[in-house]
């Protein structure tokens, strides 16, 4: 079709790094090339499924690994921009090509002529080089389509594709529910009554998301977390956080075209069916098959360490902020929209602490500075500014990133800001992943933040919280930029689900690392460091309010384990079954789940963390034992222990075994008494 030749998307990309040409983008390129590339696709696995050679490693799955490259180009453009700078045109898309797609993975999937030429090689994977990556892509690829359905009798499959591709359309519709009811929902602030609490920055934030949408009142709180979160924290209006809370709890709990309750009792009832169709009693089951962790019962044994010394320690802290509440004369009980606001007020009165008193310290150009020199004092990565690259939208910042010997490792976008057109949260994600199968083909990898932008002409000055958030999304990009591996299917952070958070949630504590403030956390003004006594203060304050934040997140982990356990969830009203769960677990009535199932996306916008949303603390039994590796050499730094860690963690991607790669860089298996120490849970080890 002469249409090709002007469709940017089913060109070569001529562009510095081979970025997507951004600016040449219109919203028609699209569907013509997913069409394109899937139809190419198609014709590529054809070619391996009905070669007449003998199924070999390199005919075989090599060559799976290396097809479809067109394909996943534009998917992962695609799948970025729908994230991070999306539109109705866009949308309407992705509701279109969703479920073509998910059709397209699974007739691949479904193919019984690739199947048994897989077979065939992974039934022979013993002659493959020992603890080789090649064994590893063999029984991934195999376990994959195996999961995908790849086993099923015919009409079984039938029935297994149909499932898959209606999962796609509901969790699309899903996120796009919550999107909406984000979008829909802003709390005036219209006179000066309205902002009593609210801190300087805060204000200013409130200001610009008015003038940003046009709208003319002084202030105004969305349901963005970093405007919803410091609201509860600060607002002295109790009816205001009252109200501003509710609107943010029942995201995709309300009556009308955007309700999430019918969506996910459906996505659940197709779960189950998908799980016993593969032969399990339920979703977790077969989920939990393809983790670290096992089973549901090794995932309950972790979160039953953590919750009852979790909710012992919430109950203390109530009492506390009970206590103060008192003291102001309040009359009331403590109300989930009273905690953040009255948590405040305790960790001021004990640390003299606030986020005032931080943030100057914390601007996000000096802590992207801080996240970069970490990078290099551990692992020899150098980021190297290129503003005169545009992506997506002026405020993405690109890097050039180089290794040893200056050698060029791959491109970094800094995307840091909230906007209207991107979605909530903060992720890392690819627009290429490393690999040297066909060549060596470097990373581009993206992190997203939702940081207020600073006023015009001031620099944006970051929490604590943000801080942590900036450094854990940055621990993701570095398992994507450091990947060594010759397949794309175990590169980067494609590795288990419980595994992933790992590189991330140990780059944390070097944000709060002593070292690294003195250096990088400068006053934003008067450039002197942040002083000694403060960094003290700051970190004795982390295990403040512990009891709260694990009591949120493990409730969430519960009822998501719960959930994905129930035999026949076809009739389940999730708002019904999360009060039930909440009853059964004893949740304190003072807290509510970290995420609330009408707009739990990540159990529902997709299928990754369905019975997984444990992950983080199973991966934190993992980064709290390991960074315990740096403090045991007495430098958090120590070129033995990072060697190990970029080795066996950072640049192995999914060609070891999990429980392996922790084993050979901690030199044991993990052990939970770090995490609970670090979490306040236990009491701190005297030394022997
Ligand atoms: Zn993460």
């Amino acid at each position: 079709m002469a249409d090709h030749d002007k469709n940017p998307l089913l060109q070569p990309w001529q562009t510095p790094y081979g970025l997507p040409p951004f600016d040449r983008l219109e919203g028609e390129h699209y569907l013509p090339a997913f069409l394109h590339a899937m139809h190419t696709h198609r014709a590529e696995v054809k070619a391996i499924a009905e070669s007449t050679d003998p199924p070999s490693f390199g005919n075989t799955v090599a060559a799976l690994d290396k097809s479809g490259q067109d394909l996943h180009r534009l998917e992962r453009l695609f799948f970025n921009l729908t994230a991070s700078a999306t539109s109705d045109e866009l949308q309407a898309i992705e509701r279109d090509i969703s479920p073509q797609l998910a059709a397209h993975r699974s007739a691949i999937a479904m193919d019984s002529k690739l199947f048994a030429r897989i077979e065939a090689v992974n039934e022979r994977r013993d002659e493959l080089p020992t603890g080789g990556e090649e064994r590893r892509l063999t029984e991934r690829f195999h376990l994959d389509l195996v999961r995908e359905g790849a086993r099923l009798s015919p009409s079984a499959k039938e029935r297994y594709a149909a499932i898959v591709e209606r999962l796609a359309t509901l969790t699309t519709q899903f996120m796009q529910n919550v999107l909406a009811d984000e979008a829909a929902y802003r709390l005036p602030l219209a006179s000066e009554d309205d902002f009593a609490g609210l801190p300087d920055y805060l204000r200013l934030a409130a200001r610009e998301a008015a003038q940003e949408r046009g709208i003319d009142t002084p202030g105004i709180i969305t349901l963005s977390r970093s405007l919803i979160v410091p609201f509860l924290t600060y607002s002295d209006r109790r009816d205001l956080r009252e109200q501003a809370y509710k609107a943010w709890t029942t995201r995709g709990e309300h009556d009308g075209p955007h309700d999430n309750r019918p969506i996910a009792r459906e996505i659940l009832a197709l779960r189950n069916e998908q799980a016993r169709l593969h032969g399990y009693r339920h979703y977790a089951d077969y989920a939990l098959s393809d983790r670290m962790a096992g089973t549901p019962d090794a995932v309950a044994d972790l979160l039953r360490q953590v919750w009852e010394p979790a909710k012992a320690r919430a109950a203390a802290e109530r009492d506390a902020l009970a206590a103060l509440a008192k003291e102001q004369g309040a009359t009331h009980a403590i109300e989930p929209w009273d905690w953040r606001y009255y948590a405040e007020k305790v960790r001021q009165a004990r640390y003299h602490l606030d986020d005032g008193l931080l943030k100057p310290y914390f601007s996000l150009e000096r802590m992207l500075a801080a996240a970069f020199d970490t990078a290099h004092r551990l692992f020899g990565l150098s980021f190297v500014p290129r503003p005169e690259i545009r992506a997506y939208h002026p405020d993405v910042r690109v890097f050039e990133v180089r290794g040893a010997g200056d050698r060029m490792v791959g491109v970094f976008l800094s995307d840091n800001f909230a906007r209207p057109n991107k979605r909530g949260g903060a992720w890392m994600s690819a627009y290429r992943w490393q690999s040297r199968a066909h060549g060596d083909t470097l990373p581009i990898i993206v992190n997203n933040n939702n940081f207020a932008k600073g006023p015009a002409g001031a620099p944006t000055l970051l929490s604590a919280d943000d801080l942590r958030t900036l450094f854990h999304e940055f621990g993701h990009g570095l398992h994507g930029l450091l990947s060594q591996v010759t397949y794309e299917r175990l590169s980067g952070t494609n590795v288990l689900r419980d595994f992933v958070e790992l590189p991330s949630q140990l780059f944390e504590h070097w944000a709060f690392e002593p070292a690294v403030l003195k250096r990088h956390a400068l006053h934003h003004a008067t450039g002197e460091p942040i002083p000694d006594e403060l960094i003290e203060r700051l970190n004795e304050a982390q295990r403040f309010n512990q009891g709260f934040e694990t009591v949120e997140y493990t409730a969430s982990a519960l009822i998501d384990m719960a959930l994905h356990s129930e035999l026949d969830p076809a009739g389940v009203d999730i708002s019904a079954f999360e009060r039930a769960e909440m009853q059964r677990i004893g949740m304190p009535r003072e807290i509510l789940p970290r995420h609330r199932l009408p707009h739990f996306g990540h159990l529902f916008a997709s299928s990754g963390y369905a019975a997984g949303y444990y992950v983080y603390l199973w991966a934190e039994v993992l980064d709290a034992d390991g960074y315990d590796a740096f403090v045991e050499a007495g430098d958090p730094f120590d070129p033995d222990v990072a060697e190990r860690l970029k080795r066996y963690i950072y640049s192995s991607g999914g060609t070891l075994l999990p429980a392996d790669a922790f084993r050979s860089f901690r030199g044991r298996d993990p052990r939970v008494g770090p995490l609970l120490v670090q979490r306040g849970l236990a009491d701190v080890p005297q030394p022997a």
